[in-house]
Protein backbone atom coordinates (compact mmCIF):
# COMPACT_ATOMS: atom_id res chain seq x y z
CA UNK A 1 0.00 0.00 0.00
CA UNK A 2 1.50 3.22 -0.90
CA UNK A 3 0.78 5.11 2.28
CA UNK A 4 2.78 2.43 4.19
CA UNK A 5 5.83 2.62 2.75
CA UNK A 6 6.24 6.47 3.60
CA UNK A 7 8.70 8.34 1.20
CA UNK A 8 8.11 5.70 -1.58
CA UNK A 9 4.98 6.41 -1.93
CA UNK A 10 5.38 8.72 -4.41
CA UNK A 11 6.76 5.84 -6.89
CA UNK A 12 3.44 5.43 -7.82
CA UNK A 13 2.96 8.77 -9.09
CA UNK A 14 4.43 8.89 -12.71
CA UNK A 15 5.69 12.21 -14.60
CA UNK A 16 2.53 12.39 -16.49
CA UNK A 17 -0.32 11.44 -13.57
CA UNK A 18 1.88 14.07 -11.78
CA UNK A 19 1.38 16.99 -14.04
CA UNK A 20 -1.71 16.49 -14.81
CA UNK A 21 -3.03 16.22 -10.78
CA UNK A 22 -1.18 19.65 -11.26
CA UNK A 23 -3.59 20.86 -13.56
CA UNK A 24 -6.65 19.67 -12.03
CA UNK A 25 -5.77 21.14 -8.94
CA UNK A 26 -5.24 24.47 -10.82
CA UNK A 27 -8.06 24.57 -11.90
CA UNK A 28 -10.08 23.78 -9.14
CA UNK A 29 -8.35 26.81 -7.50
CA UNK A 30 -8.80 29.35 -10.70
CA UNK A 31 -12.88 28.10 -10.57
CA UNK A 32 -13.32 28.79 -6.83
CA UNK A 33 -10.99 32.17 -7.38
CA UNK A 34 -13.58 32.77 -10.55
CA UNK A 35 -17.09 32.00 -8.19
CA UNK A 36 -15.79 34.00 -5.30
CA UNK A 37 -14.66 37.02 -8.28
CA UNK A 38 -17.74 36.57 -10.43
CA UNK A 39 -15.71 35.66 -13.29
CA UNK A 40 -18.61 33.26 -15.09
CA UNK A 41 -20.05 34.48 -17.75
CA UNK A 42 -23.66 33.40 -19.85
CA UNK A 43 -23.30 33.68 -23.96
CA UNK A 44 -26.47 33.03 -25.55
CA UNK A 45 -26.63 31.23 -28.78
CA UNK A 46 -30.16 31.39 -31.02
CA UNK A 47 -32.47 28.76 -31.67
CA UNK A 48 -34.28 29.21 -35.17
CA UNK A 49 -37.29 27.79 -36.07
CA UNK A 50 -36.55 26.11 -39.48
CA UNK A 51 -39.77 26.80 -41.51
CA UNK A 52 -39.90 30.79 -40.51
CA UNK A 53 -36.43 31.71 -39.79
CA UNK A 54 -37.66 33.14 -36.67
CA UNK A 55 -35.87 33.07 -33.28
CA UNK A 56 -37.72 31.16 -30.76
CA UNK A 57 -35.63 30.41 -28.15
CA UNK A 58 -31.49 30.77 -27.57
CA UNK A 59 -29.44 28.28 -25.53
CA UNK A 60 -26.88 29.99 -22.19
CA UNK A 61 -23.70 28.76 -22.35
CA UNK A 62 -21.43 29.33 -19.28
CA UNK A 63 -17.93 31.37 -20.63
CA UNK A 64 -15.22 32.11 -18.02
CA UNK A 65 -13.52 35.01 -18.50
CA UNK A 66 -10.32 35.84 -17.24
CA UNK A 67 -9.12 38.85 -16.12
CA UNK A 68 -7.52 39.84 -19.07
CA UNK A 69 -10.29 39.53 -20.88
CA UNK A 70 -9.34 36.07 -22.21
CA UNK A 71 -12.86 33.26 -22.78
CA UNK A 72 -12.34 29.85 -21.56
CA UNK A 73 -14.71 27.55 -23.16
CA UNK A 74 -16.70 25.09 -20.71
CA UNK A 75 -15.00 22.05 -22.17
CA UNK A 76 -11.62 22.84 -20.08
CA UNK A 77 -13.45 23.44 -17.01
CA UNK A 78 -16.60 21.00 -16.72
CA UNK A 79 -14.99 18.27 -15.60
CA UNK A 80 -13.14 19.23 -12.87
CA UNK A 81 -16.45 20.80 -11.86
CA UNK A 82 -18.20 18.02 -11.80
CA UNK A 83 -15.32 15.94 -10.23
CA UNK A 84 -15.21 18.69 -7.30
CA UNK A 85 -19.14 19.68 -7.35
CA UNK A 86 -18.05 23.15 -8.32
CA UNK A 87 -20.52 22.68 -11.33
CA UNK A 88 -23.47 22.93 -8.49
CA UNK A 89 -22.30 26.40 -7.84
CA UNK A 90 -22.05 27.38 -11.55
CA UNK A 91 -25.04 26.28 -12.15
CA UNK A 92 -26.59 28.46 -9.85
CA UNK A 93 -24.66 31.23 -11.15
CA UNK A 94 -25.80 30.30 -14.71
CA UNK A 95 -29.02 29.89 -13.64
CA UNK A 96 -29.51 33.32 -12.07
CA UNK A 97 -28.02 35.55 -14.89
CA UNK A 98 -29.76 33.77 -17.39
CA UNK A 99 -33.48 34.37 -15.94
CA UNK A 100 -32.23 38.40 -15.26
CA UNK A 101 -31.17 38.94 -18.69
CA UNK A 102 -34.10 36.76 -20.70
CA UNK A 103 -36.76 39.14 -18.02
CA UNK A 104 -34.86 42.30 -19.22
CA UNK A 105 -34.89 41.02 -22.78
CA UNK A 106 -38.89 40.70 -22.15
CA UNK A 107 -39.31 44.00 -20.66
CA UNK A 108 -37.68 45.46 -23.11
CA UNK A 109 -40.28 43.97 -26.04
CA UNK A 110 -37.53 42.02 -27.51
CA UNK A 111 -38.36 38.39 -26.69
CA UNK A 112 -41.13 36.16 -26.17
CA UNK A 113 -40.14 32.61 -25.95
CA UNK A 114 -37.95 30.48 -23.58
CA UNK A 115 -34.16 30.53 -22.46
CA UNK A 116 -32.57 26.83 -21.73
CA UNK A 117 -30.35 25.85 -19.47
CA UNK A 118 -27.92 22.97 -19.06
CA UNK A 119 -27.93 21.42 -15.87
CA UNK A 120 -25.37 18.57 -15.06
CA UNK A 121 -26.37 15.53 -13.25
CA UNK A 122 -25.16 16.95 -9.84
CA UNK A 123 -27.53 19.53 -10.38
CA UNK A 124 -30.59 17.43 -11.35
CA UNK A 125 -30.21 15.20 -8.81
CA UNK A 126 -30.10 17.78 -6.13
CA UNK A 127 -32.80 17.33 -3.73
CA UNK A 128 -33.24 20.86 -3.30
CA UNK A 129 -33.64 21.35 -7.58
CA UNK A 130 -37.65 22.73 -7.77
CA UNK A 131 -37.02 24.88 -4.77
CA UNK A 132 -33.88 26.38 -6.51
CA UNK A 133 -35.36 26.90 -9.33
CA UNK A 134 -38.44 28.56 -8.01
CA UNK A 135 -36.61 30.52 -5.97
CA UNK A 136 -34.36 31.87 -8.82
CA UNK A 137 -37.10 32.71 -10.87
CA UNK A 138 -39.17 34.61 -8.41
CA UNK A 139 -36.34 36.42 -7.83
CA UNK A 140 -35.89 37.55 -11.31
CA UNK A 141 -39.52 38.07 -11.59
CA UNK A 142 -39.70 35.12 -14.81
CA UNK A 143 -42.55 33.31 -15.26
CA UNK A 144 -41.71 29.47 -15.51
CA UNK A 145 -42.68 29.12 -18.99
CA UNK A 146 -39.90 30.93 -20.06
CA UNK A 147 -37.43 28.64 -18.57
CA UNK A 148 -36.09 25.27 -20.14
CA UNK A 149 -33.74 22.17 -18.93
CA UNK A 150 -31.54 20.61 -21.10
CA UNK A 151 -30.62 17.18 -19.64
CA UNK A 152 -28.64 14.59 -21.02
CA UNK A 153 -29.00 10.74 -21.49
CA UNK A 154 -26.24 9.97 -18.97
CA UNK A 155 -28.32 12.02 -15.99
CA UNK A 156 -31.78 10.66 -16.86
CA UNK A 157 -30.20 7.08 -17.23
CA UNK A 158 -28.51 7.22 -13.72
CA UNK A 159 -31.92 6.00 -11.82
CA UNK A 160 -34.86 6.66 -14.37
CA UNK A 161 -37.69 6.35 -12.25
CA UNK A 162 -36.22 9.27 -9.90
CA UNK A 163 -35.42 10.94 -12.81
CA UNK A 164 -39.22 10.90 -14.06
CA UNK A 165 -40.39 11.92 -10.66
CA UNK A 166 -37.92 15.23 -10.94
CA UNK A 167 -38.60 15.66 -14.66
CA UNK A 168 -42.36 15.27 -13.62
CA UNK A 169 -42.22 18.06 -10.90
CA UNK A 170 -40.35 20.56 -13.40
CA UNK A 171 -42.75 20.16 -15.87
CA UNK A 172 -46.06 20.58 -13.35
CA UNK A 173 -44.38 24.52 -13.05
CA UNK A 174 -44.73 24.97 -16.90
CA UNK A 175 -40.94 24.43 -17.48
CA UNK A 176 -39.66 22.67 -20.57
CA UNK A 177 -37.55 19.54 -20.70
CA UNK A 178 -35.31 18.67 -23.38
CA UNK A 179 -32.81 15.60 -23.83
CA UNK A 180 -29.38 16.70 -24.98
CA UNK A 181 -26.96 15.42 -26.96
CA UNK A 182 -29.07 12.63 -28.15
CA UNK A 183 -27.67 9.91 -29.49
CA UNK A 184 -24.37 10.08 -28.16
CA UNK A 185 -25.27 8.38 -24.65
CA UNK A 186 -27.31 4.91 -23.95
CA UNK A 187 -30.79 5.63 -23.69
CA UNK A 188 -33.56 2.86 -23.90
CA UNK A 189 -36.60 3.16 -26.19
CA UNK A 190 -38.76 1.74 -23.63
CA UNK A 191 -37.83 4.72 -21.15
CA UNK A 192 -37.17 7.23 -23.87
CA UNK A 193 -41.33 6.96 -24.04
CA UNK A 194 -41.69 7.36 -20.41
CA UNK A 195 -39.54 10.42 -19.87
CA UNK A 196 -42.03 13.80 -19.80
CA UNK A 197 -40.12 15.42 -22.12
CA UNK A 198 -40.31 18.30 -24.65
CA UNK A 199 -37.53 18.40 -27.29
CA UNK A 200 -34.88 16.18 -28.75
CA UNK A 201 -31.66 17.68 -29.14
CA UNK A 202 -29.71 16.03 -32.00
CA UNK A 203 -25.64 15.94 -31.58
CA UNK A 204 -23.47 17.83 -33.80
CA UNK A 205 -21.67 14.52 -34.63
CA UNK A 206 -24.87 13.10 -36.54
CA UNK A 207 -25.57 16.32 -38.26
CA UNK A 208 -21.51 16.24 -39.53
CA UNK A 209 -22.61 12.82 -40.57
CA UNK A 210 -25.11 14.17 -42.86
CA UNK A 211 -22.88 14.15 -45.87
CA UNK A 212 -23.30 10.28 -46.27
CA UNK A 213 -26.39 8.84 -47.16
CA UNK A 214 -25.67 6.25 -43.48
CA UNK A 215 -25.66 9.57 -41.89
CA UNK A 216 -28.99 11.35 -43.20
CA UNK A 217 -30.78 7.87 -42.43
CA UNK A 218 -29.82 7.92 -39.11
CA UNK A 219 -30.94 11.57 -38.62
CA UNK A 220 -34.15 10.40 -40.40
CA UNK A 221 -34.46 7.05 -38.15
CA UNK A 222 -33.73 9.89 -34.94
CA UNK A 223 -36.68 12.06 -36.28
CA UNK A 224 -39.06 10.13 -36.93
CA UNK A 225 -38.84 8.09 -33.59
CA UNK A 226 -38.94 11.53 -31.76
CA UNK A 227 -42.23 12.98 -33.79
CA UNK A 228 -43.94 9.42 -32.89
CA UNK A 229 -43.12 10.42 -29.32
CA UNK A 230 -44.53 13.98 -30.35
CA UNK A 231 -41.31 15.59 -28.83
CA UNK A 232 -40.02 18.56 -31.22
CA UNK A 233 -36.68 18.05 -32.67
CA UNK A 234 -33.57 20.79 -32.45
CA UNK A 235 -30.90 20.34 -34.71
CA UNK A 236 -27.19 21.18 -33.12
CA UNK A 237 -24.14 22.52 -34.55
CA UNK A 238 -25.67 23.22 -37.99
CA UNK A 239 -22.98 24.72 -39.86
CA UNK A 240 -23.46 24.75 -43.75
CA UNK A 241 -26.69 25.55 -45.81
CA UNK A 242 -26.81 21.57 -47.56
CA UNK A 243 -27.09 20.61 -44.06
CA UNK A 244 -29.49 23.10 -43.18
CA UNK A 245 -31.80 21.96 -46.89
CA UNK A 246 -31.15 18.50 -45.58
CA UNK A 247 -33.02 19.16 -42.27
CA UNK A 248 -35.68 21.18 -43.46
CA UNK A 249 -36.36 18.13 -46.00
CA UNK A 250 -36.42 15.76 -42.78
CA UNK A 251 -38.83 17.78 -40.83
CA UNK A 252 -36.73 18.85 -38.23
CA UNK A 253 -38.13 21.93 -36.00
CA UNK A 254 -35.51 23.95 -34.40
CA UNK A 255 -31.77 24.21 -35.86
CA UNK A 256 -29.13 26.07 -33.45
CA UNK A 257 -25.63 26.50 -35.16
CA UNK A 258 -22.92 28.64 -36.35
CA UNK A 259 -25.01 28.98 -39.51
CA UNK A 260 -26.96 31.38 -38.05
CA UNK A 261 -25.16 32.77 -35.14
CA UNK A 262 -22.20 31.28 -32.45
CA UNK A 263 -23.30 31.90 -28.90
CA UNK A 264 -23.40 36.00 -28.39
CA UNK A 265 -22.24 37.71 -25.01
CA UNK A 266 -25.34 39.75 -23.23
CA UNK A 267 -24.84 42.86 -25.45
CA UNK A 268 -24.53 40.84 -28.61
CA UNK A 269 -27.55 39.22 -28.04
CA UNK A 270 -29.45 42.07 -27.33
CA UNK A 271 -28.29 43.64 -30.49
CA UNK A 272 -28.94 40.59 -32.44
CA UNK A 273 -33.26 40.66 -30.77
CA UNK A 274 -33.07 44.37 -32.06
CA UNK A 275 -32.35 42.99 -35.65
CA UNK A 276 -34.30 40.26 -35.31
CA UNK A 277 -37.19 43.11 -33.96
CA UNK A 278 -36.45 45.46 -36.93
CA UNK A 279 -36.33 42.93 -39.92
CA UNK A 280 -40.26 41.75 -38.11
CA UNK A 281 -41.51 44.98 -38.39
CA UNK A 282 -40.04 45.36 -42.03
CA UNK A 283 -41.78 42.24 -43.14
CA UNK A 284 -44.80 43.22 -41.67
CA UNK A 285 -44.64 46.20 -43.32
CA UNK A 286 -44.74 45.18 -46.53
CA UNK A 287 -48.33 45.79 -48.67
CA UNK A 288 -50.62 43.17 -49.86
P1 LIG B 1 -24.12 21.54 -25.33
O1 LIG B 1 -25.10 21.81 -24.25
O2 LIG B 1 -24.42 20.41 -26.24
O3 LIG B 1 -23.97 22.90 -26.11
C1 LIG B 1 -23.72 22.99 -27.48
C2 LIG B 1 -22.27 23.27 -27.76
O4 LIG B 1 -22.05 23.26 -29.17
C3 LIG B 1 -21.79 24.64 -27.29
O5 LIG B 1 -20.42 24.51 -26.92
C4 LIG B 1 -21.91 25.48 -28.55
O6 LIG B 1 -21.09 26.62 -28.55
C5 LIG B 1 -21.45 24.48 -29.57
N1 LIG B 1 -21.96 24.77 -30.91
C6 LIG B 1 -23.16 25.24 -31.28
N2 LIG B 1 -23.28 25.36 -32.60
C7 LIG B 1 -22.11 24.97 -33.13
C8 LIG B 1 -21.60 24.85 -34.48
O7 LIG B 1 -22.28 25.15 -35.47
N3 LIG B 1 -20.33 24.39 -34.62
C9 LIG B 1 -19.56 24.05 -33.55
N4 LIG B 1 -18.33 23.60 -33.78
N5 LIG B 1 -20.00 24.13 -32.27
C10 LIG B 1 -21.26 24.59 -32.06
P2 LIG B 1 -19.87 25.14 -25.58
O8 LIG B 1 -20.52 26.45 -25.30
O9 LIG B 1 -18.39 25.09 -25.65
O10 LIG B 1 -20.38 24.12 -24.48
C11 LIG B 1 -19.94 22.80 -24.47
C12 LIG B 1 -20.70 21.97 -23.49
O11 LIG B 1 -20.45 22.40 -22.15
C13 LIG B 1 -22.22 22.08 -23.65
O12 LIG B 1 -22.67 21.25 -24.70
C14 LIG B 1 -22.67 21.60 -22.29
O13 LIG B 1 -22.64 20.20 -22.21
C15 LIG B 1 -21.59 22.16 -21.39
N6 LIG B 1 -22.09 23.42 -20.81
C16 LIG B 1 -22.07 24.67 -21.30
N7 LIG B 1 -22.62 25.55 -20.45
C17 LIG B 1 -23.04 24.83 -19.37
C18 LIG B 1 -23.68 25.16 -18.14
O14 LIG B 1 -24.05 26.30 -17.84
N8 LIG B 1 -23.92 24.12 -17.26
C19 LIG B 1 -23.56 22.83 -17.56
N9 LIG B 1 -23.83 21.87 -16.66
N10 LIG B 1 -22.96 22.50 -18.70
C20 LIG B 1 -22.70 23.48 -19.61
MG1 LIG C 1 -27.05 22.04 -24.17
MG1 LIG D 1 -25.87 19.45 -26.91
MG1 LIG E 1 -23.00 18.80 -27.30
Amino acid sequence: HAKSQGANRYLFFNDSMNKLAVKRLQLENLIRHGLKEDYFAVYYQPKMDIVSGQLVGMEALVRFITPKGGIVSPASFIPVAEETGQIIEIGEVVLRKACLAVKGWIDQGLFQGRVAVNLSSRQFSLPYLCELIDDTLQQAELPSYHLELEITEGTVMQSPPQAIETMKKLRARGIHLAMDDFGTGYSSLAYLKQFPLNTLKIDKAFIDDMNTARGRNMVDTIMTIAHNLSLSVVAEGVEQEEQLAMLRKLRCDVIQGYYYSKPLSDSEFTQFLQEQKARRIKLSAVPV
